[in-house]
């Protein structure tokens, strides 16, 4: 059996560039305090536990005076101005690319046109957009939500760094024939470009995908669906110990991507458990278990 890497996956720029802060700040400081998971990925936000970095979900649990960081999803503007009013110390670890979407949201709301922010409605990162369009834009998921949506005359679309560029292509198909001005950002971010072709390309060529990542990590989500895409079978997992020998009953490929937040040890020891079963194939001589979903 062949097991191949998708180059492309794991730690992006942003999140390597976070964690590295992190691990400066706790360094420097007993406490450091984290607006939401750093990255969605249990082991590594566990390790930075350890070192001191606690995860909160409000600034309100925040103490005056403390040291805070802001994740690479960002956060709206109104968190650094009460932080600075309550002499909390921020360490931005806000992923450039995801400032870059601030800007534009911030500027098309300041030229007057309705924003639309292509991305997960419950994510932190489009609900921080938002408040950089003055609080006015509306997240969609994709064209089907602009049914509930009263659309202007002028439109602008940004999106989630992390969304598909197909439907940001069916978005903008949907919009044109309904407003008079559209303008659109294409913010995905190149990381999730490349990590998303690569991760489809070795899809269409294996038998069988594993995709490694937190199963909170909506880019690791969607990395999935993409990789499902072509009808191979998918499995996401977090950890190695998960892959069961069934799933590569007569697999001669496997590939292995993996989500932005995830470590290189994570995948490595993915690669070395699918290594294992293929020279010692005796648990894979089981009847095939029906694997159309791994979670
Ligand atoms: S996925 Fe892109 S935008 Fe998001 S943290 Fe990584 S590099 Fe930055």
């Amino acid at each position: 059996m062949e097991v191949s890497i998708v180059h492309e996956g794991g730690f992006c720029f942003g999140v390597l560039r976070a964690i590295e802060l992190a691990q400066e700040a706790t360094g420097e400081h007993e406490k450091v305090y984290c607006l939401g998971p750093l990255i969605h990925n249990r082991q590594v936000v566990a390790e930075l536990t350890q070192a001191g970095l606690e995860v909160v979900e409000d600034l309100g649990e925040v103490p005056d005076g403390a040291v805070m960081m802001v994740r690479a999803h960002g956060a709206g503007p109104e968190i650094y101005a009460q932080a600075h009013a309550r002499g909390i110390e921020v360490i931005d670890a806000t992923c450039p690319f995801v400032a870059r979407v601030h800007k534009k949201a911030g500027q098309f709301a300041e030229m007057g046109y309705q924003v639309l922010v292509l991305g997960e409605v419950d994510h932190p990162e489009p609900r921080a957009i938002v408040q950089y369009a003055r609080g006015q834009a509306t997240i969609v998921e994709g064209p089907e939500d602009l049914r509930g949506v009263a659309l202007d005359a002028n439109v602008a679309v940004v999106s989630q760094t992390t969304q598909r560029l197909d439907n940001l292509q069916a978005l903008v198909a949907a919009l044109l024939p309904r407003v008079e001005e559209l303008i659109v950002a294409n913010t995905i971010c190149e990381a999730t470009t490349t990590r998303q072709e690569a991760s489809l390309a070795m899809a269409q060529a294996v038998d069988l995908m594993i995709v490694v990542g937190g199963y909170h990590s909506a880019n690791t989500r969607r990395l999935a669906q993409i990789c499902r895409g072509p009808g191979t079978p998918t499995y996401h997992i977090e950890m190695a110990q998960e892959i069961e020998p069934q799933w590569l009953v007569a697999t001669e490929a496997v590939g292995v991507t993996a989500g932005a937040s995830t470590p290189p040890e994570a995948i490595t020891a993915v690669a070395e458990r699918l290594q294992e079963l293929a020279e010692n194939p005796e648990g894979c001589l089981h009847p095939h278990k029906e694997r159309t979903d791994g979670h």
